[in-house]
């Protein structure tokens, strides 16, 4: 997905594509075990024709430009797809981890939780719940922050929550 504008580019990451972020794709449901229809797995078949909703305006937190993640964490291969700035609390700004696949691994959360606590921002990260081998489409979902906020960290979790699942 992604958009043009930036001085990165996807290569072989789809990501954003194979099912780790809930979209819809020409009608059809995208979910963990299911991928867009149109990823290769190291591209998109119908690149000049993908929508515009999501694939064209997906910010990735990888591409964007000024993008602070740095390059070994581009998400096929740190397994993690960073979106910032989802949600703001209390002029705090929020970012969102999901994983690609079950969990986000220990190096890229530790980066992310880093950042989260440097920059004076709150993480929102999730893991994918297995059951019998299988995705159920469940998440459970975790937050980090400065350590002033972390009596805040239930309500944000709830507020996310209420808006996204
Ligand atoms: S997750 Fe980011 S880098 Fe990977 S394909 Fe999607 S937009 Fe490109
Ligand atoms: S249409 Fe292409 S860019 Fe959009 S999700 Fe599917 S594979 Fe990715």
């Amino acid at each position: 997905m992604g958009r043009s504008d930036s001085p990165r580019s996807c290569q072989n990451c789809t990501a954003c594509c194979d099912g780790w972020l809930r979209i819809t794709i020409q009608g059809q449901a995208v979910y963990p075990g299911k991928k867009c229809p149109f990823s290769t797995g190291t591209g998109c078949s119908d690149y000049p024709n993908r929508p515009i909703q999501p694939c064209r305006q997906f910010d990735c937190g990888w591409l964007i430009k000024g993008s602070p993640l740095p390059d070994w964490m581009r998400p096929d291969t740190a397994k993690v797809i960073v979106l910032f700035n989802e949600l703001v609390f209390s002029g705090i700004p929020i970012d969102v981890a999901v994983p690609v696949g079950r969990r986000i691994p220990p190096r890229a959360l530790q980066w992310l939780k880093y950042f989260a606590e440097r920059e004076r921002r709150v993480l929102i990260y999730s893991e994918q719940i297995v059951a019998n081998k299988s995705f159920t489409g469940e998440q459970s979902i975790a937050a980090f922050g400065p350590p002033e906020l972390s009596r805040f960290m239930p309500e944000i979790i709830e507020n996310y929550i209420s808006k996204n699942m």
